[in-house]
């Protein structure tokens, strides 16, 4: 149902001063052509869709009561928010016309809905536009949430809705445009109010919640909008320095480690990390031995590290006996 002020007599084709028995001729009308009764074989979206407008402008116009409210809020200006909660103009009116046709019946808030985005640490270093089908409970486009329908012939007993099946309600694939900002955090909520499953009976929409998952780098390690990464260098770059080229997040970076690099020291390049801010990655180099030599290179690299007198060694206390 929809939310903003409708012209009912425009839906009926009908002037505003339209007497009851034109009101009833002219949905009757409509009803000989949009009734499912009418065209068995069609389940037609907007036929549907003209023909519950039509209904629900018969039960507010063909209601002296309902009609007379409905004038009234006519003459005022067209109020664009929910109606949900209003206690006069045009929501009232449709909360009286479906407390009218429920009795009792409370209006029946539509459920929240939750769903998982999984993004890529890369996608955020801007806002990242994207698209989700959700399946959603709608109000029946038929019966607008009611579950029956008035008869063929208006005078009959209404009739459960055939597109529903009387639940008031349908599961259609809904799309929705939504927007992940720049830098989100991984387990992250989004909400968004009034996107979730629709009311029914005037009820009110329930809302959306996106949890964004952000998947985990294979080399970045992420705290905030700080990135660090671990790289290793070998031991002739730590002992005479390098130019090395790194990979982060926006590409590729330059460094040159200095000769005489100390295990584990942090090299800061700013504003290469993730929004807001940004924040810097931070690249900290560990320095890996070479493994698994054969015993001729070990020999070779003993001989050569027996030429380093051993006080080239600053700080190292307890030194090794070296081989004759
Ligand atoms: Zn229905």
């Amino acid at each position: 149902m929809s939310k903003e002020f409708i012209d009912y007599y425009q839906i009926l084709g009908l002037p505003p001063e339209a007497g009851q028995e034109e009101i009833r001729k002219a949905y009757r009308a409509s009803a000989r052509r949009l009734h499912p009764d009418a065209r068995p074989n069609s389940s037609d979206a907007d036929q549907d869709d003209a023909f519950r407008r039509s209904v629900e402008a018969w039960r507010v116009l063909g209601d002296p009561e309902l009609r007379s409210a409905y004038d009234r809020a006519r003459q005022q200006p067209i109020p664009a928010t929910p109606f949900c909660g209003q206690t006069s103009g045009f929501g009232q009116i449709l909360a009286d016309m479906w407390r009218r046709l429920f009795g009792n019946d409370k209006p029946e808030n539509g459920q929240d809905l939750e769903t998982r985005v999984e993004v890529e640490l890369a996608d955020l270093r801007s806002d990242l536009p994207l698209e989700l089908d959700i399946p959603c409970a709608v109000a029946c486009g038929l019966c607008g949430g009611l579950g029956r329908l008035p008869a063929k012939d208006q005078d009959g007993p209404e009739q459960s809705c055939v597109r529903c099946g009387g639940l008031g309600r349908q599961t259609v694939q809904r799309r929705l445009q939504i927007k992940v900002p720049a830098g989100s955090e991984s387990g992250l909520c989004l909400k968004f109010s009034g996107e979730g499953e629709e009311g029914l009976r005037g009820g009110q929409a329930g809302d959306l919640k996106v949890e964004i998952l952000v998947r985990p780098h294979p080399t970045l390690r992420r705290a905030g909008a700080d990135l660090f990464l671990k790289h290793p260098v070998t031991l002739e770059q730590a002992i005479f320095g390098a130019a090395i080229e790194i990979n982060g997040l926006h590409g590729r970076h330059h460094i040159v480690l200095p000769a005489n690099l100390a295990h584990g020291q942090t090299f800061r390049i700013k504003e290469a990390g993730l929004p807001p801010g940004p924040g810097d990655l931070v690249i900290t180099t560990h320095i890996v031995l070479p493994s698994a030599m054969p015993p001729d290179e070990s020999d070779r690299l003993r001989e050569a590290l027996a030429q380093i007198p051993l006080t080239r060694y600053p700080g190292v206390s307890f030194l090794p006996e070296r081989k004759k």
